[in-house]
């Protein structure tokens, strides 16, 4: 039996989850970048978005309140998607793997 490391399967769930909501919510098709970070629309204030920050091909901070604490958002978890599947291929509908979506982000 292998010991189980509660803290980090806790944060991969949260990344499932973040990824879950932004795709239930079509955040992936929604990016909109500008230099050297993306605005990903805000899913509770109309017409505002949020900031995610690119650092060096990969996703780096985002301004939402979850971010600005170092927690899993969707946000981050939108821009993420995109390049996991433009290498898979397909239109992603659900992520299986939370490691597929925390591999593209900084410190995740
Ligand atoms: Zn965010």
């Amino acid at each position: 039996m292998t010991a189980s490391l509660p803290t980090r399967s806790t944060v991969a769930q949260a990344w499932q989850r973040a990824a879950q909501r932004a795709l239930a919510a079509d955040l992936p098709h929604q990016l909109r970048q500008r230099g050297a970070s993306v605005l990903v629309p805000s899913l509770s204030t109309e017409g505002a978005a949020h900031r995610v920050q690119l650092v060096a091909g990969q996703v780096g901070g985002c301004d939402c309140e979850a971010g600005l604490h170092g927690r899993p958002c969707k946000h981050r978890a939108a821009v993420a998607i995109r390049p996991f599947a433009r290498q898979a291929g397909v239109r992603v509908t659900q992520v299986k793997s939370p490691a597929a979506v925390q591999r593209f982000v900084v410190g995740a």
